[in-house]
């Protein structure tokens, strides 16, 4: 497939890009999350191409990208809840899982009789709903099980040959893929952390549940789909370290062939060629921004057998930061 780039200037036409998706084809572009490969959310067949170039099990749904909330109900079944929500945290990195009407295709909810939909706030994304003129189904634009991509280059590399246009926004603001909650009664369930935090939506309701798939190995039928799939993965394998400064840093010196995900303050303290900081300690946002690209540096590595992060905080999008890594490691965490 011959493969159109569009690199985003401030003044560059997405009305090329827009005729893709109106059309039937399938475009990467970059939101505040990650950037995302879309289609007609209305399309069956869209959707179906999405999965290919992806390689992404049918069973795991897209979400369903609108240029405002007030457009859901067109979609899906809402309430006042989810109007509340809309305007506190959309257009912006949330996702919220509602019933779906019947003009949304199975093949976008992977057969699901849910859908979940979300408002980006990135200029590229929203104004490339608009020009398009149809929702917008989307997953991330990875190739499946890969970290998601942040930065152009990722989507060059994983579906140059595979989509009909990539749009070259440069890097994603938050670095982590949206918030996704589900809506029970007053209740409200996060399925997967972001950047709308936990603390923030606990404003919202009268009860907050971070479903357990969110911190803890799960093997039951998850709420969300995608979190039974290997994610975010390195080739290399990933081992998170909890423990303090001092036996992280004797543990990391005494190993070989390894590489390292840590903070800026440790640079000082382990020695090796393969050492990455995400960001500073207490800087979470600045560790959700930098956790993809750091993962993906080591697949260009042919010389380390295992990869070590560090344990990051799990307070606000941390959670996020959290979440990512223990299902980058398959829930591989040593104890020091
Ligand atoms: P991605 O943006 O690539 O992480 O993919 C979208 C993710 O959103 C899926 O893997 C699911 O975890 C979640 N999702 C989308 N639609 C639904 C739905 N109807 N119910 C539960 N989770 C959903
Ligand atoms: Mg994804």
């Amino acid at each position: 497939m011959n493969t159109l780039k569009i690199k985003y200037t401030g003044s560059t036409s997405l009305i090329p890009a827009a005729e893709i998706i109106k059309n039937g084809g399938i475009v990467a572009f970059p939101t505040e999350t990650v950037y995302g490969l879309g289609g007609n959310a209305l399309d069956p067949l869209a959707a179906g191409k999405i999965y290919a170039a992806k390689g992404r099990p049918s069973d795991n749904p897209l979400i369903v990208h609108l240029a405002k909330a007030q457009d859901a109900g067109k979609y899906c079944y809402t309430n006042d809840l989810f109007y509340q929500i809309a305007d506190a945290f959309m257009p912006g990195p949330l996702t919220v899982i509602l019933p779906k009407k019947s003009n949304i295709p199975d093949s976008v909810t992977g057969g699901l009789d849910s859908v979940g939909i979300r408002v980006p706030s990135h200029k590229i994304a929203n104004e490339l709903i608009k020009l398009s003129g149809v929702p917008i189904a989307a997953p991330s634009a990875n190739l499946s099980g890969k970290p998601s991509p942040t930065e152009f280059s990722h989507i060059e590399h994983d579906l140059d040959g595979r989509a009909d246009a990539l749009i070259d926004g440069g890097n994603c603001d938050f670095g982590v893929e949206s918030t996704i909650i589900k809506l029970n009664g007053n209740e409200i369930i996060l399925l997967r952390p972001g950047a709308v935090t936990a603390e923030m939506l606990s404003l919202f309701c009268d009860k907050l549940t971070i479903d357990k798939a969110v911190t803890e190995k799960f093997d039951g039928v998850p709420l969300a789909p995608g979190m039974k799939y290997r994610h975010y993965a390195p080739e290399c394998p990933l081992t998170i370290l909890e423990g303090s400064d001092e036996a992280v840093y004797e543990f990391l010196s005494c190993r070989e062939k390894r590489g390292v995900i840590c903070f800026d303050e440790d640079l000082p303290h382990i020695l090796g060629k393969y050492v990455f900081s995400c960001g500073p300690i207490h800087d979470s946002l600045k560790q959700a921004q930098n956790l993809f690209s750091c993962l993906r540096k080591f697949d260009q590595i042919h010389d380390i057998d295992i990869i070590y992060a560090r344990m990051p905080s799990k307070a606000g999008i941390g959670l996020a930061v959290f979440n990512r890594l223990i299902k980058a490691s398959g829930f591989n965490i040593r104890k020091l």
